[in-house]
């Protein structure tokens, strides 16, 4: 990534497009990163790819960009949802980076039976991934859905969407995934495991597959790295 700041900014982006900058975005690129009139950055907004601007207004409080040429061209992940139960907040923030580094491209924490959590602060949560697609050169970002119940997603379910369901308790069935379908679902659960209730919901629907991730059990933040990487290798867009 050299040493280029990369900021993601809601505003189309096109050549020679003039790109008003918010107050936090000035006080970042002038005050913390020091640029001046002259430095470039990279820009993007989650739909016209990434492209190289150059500061044309630096102020305190605001300041300007001219978007120059492109760098590369909007690369969406494959179209494979994170669902996961929050656990304490700085697993629940790393969960977010990761799963936004990894190709996630929708990311749905979810209330479980056993969930620890009973609130989260989706702005946070959104931030998290904002500031993760800047640090990995992406140029999507995906939205950090707020807390829902797992019953309710599970009610409105979409008739293609597949899940892969990561359950402990599928130890030994091995890991076979079907490369069936476009549309997919991760489920991670909370530290507590699934309750019998929900895991015989989740064995009901014939969308979802119930999955080992191996022989030990992972923390939930390390079961969304090990679950996305295995989807990925699979299903994904690392070919
Ligand atoms: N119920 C467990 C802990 C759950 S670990 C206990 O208390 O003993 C948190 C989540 O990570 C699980 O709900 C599951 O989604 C996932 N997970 C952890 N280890 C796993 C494994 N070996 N296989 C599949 N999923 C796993």
């Amino acid at each position: 990534m050299g040493s280029t700041v990369r900021l993601f900014l809601d505003h189309d982006l096109h050549q020679g497009q003039l790109v008003a900058l918010s107050r936090d975005h000035a006080h970042y690129l002038f005050g913390v990163m020091r640029l001046g009139v002259g430095a470039t950055v990279e820009i993007f907004n989650g739909r016209d790819g990434a492209w190289s601007a150059t500061v044309v207004e630096a102020g305190k409080k605001k300041g300007a960009l001219r978007c120059d040429v492109s760098t590369r061209p909007q690369q969406n992940p494959p179209d494979v949802w994170l669902m996961f139960a929050p656990i304490k907040k700085a697993r629940t923030d790393f969960i977010v980076e990761k799963a936004t580094e990894m190709g996630a491209s929708r990311i749905l924490p979810v209330q479980t039976d056993f969930t620890n959590s009973e609130r989260i602060r989706q702005d946070r949560l959104q931030a998290h991934a904002i500031e993760a697609a800047e640090q990995c050169g992406g140029t999507y970002v995906p939205p950090v859905e707020d807390l829902q119940k797992l019953t309710s997603v599970l009610d409105g379910w979409p008739k293609d969407r597949h899940m892969m369901f990561c359950d402990e308790v599928a130890v030994g069935q091995g890991l076979d995934l079907p490369k069936a379908g476009e549309k997919w679902a991760i489920l991670i659960g909370p530290e507590g495991g699934f309750s019998p209730k929900e895991r015989d919901r989740l064995l009901s629907m014939d969308l979802a597959q119930a999955v080992s991730l191996g022989p030990r059990i992972l923390r939930a933040d390390t079961a969304v790295v090990a679950a996305l990487t295995v989807w990925q290798q699979q299903n994904g867009d690392w070919a």
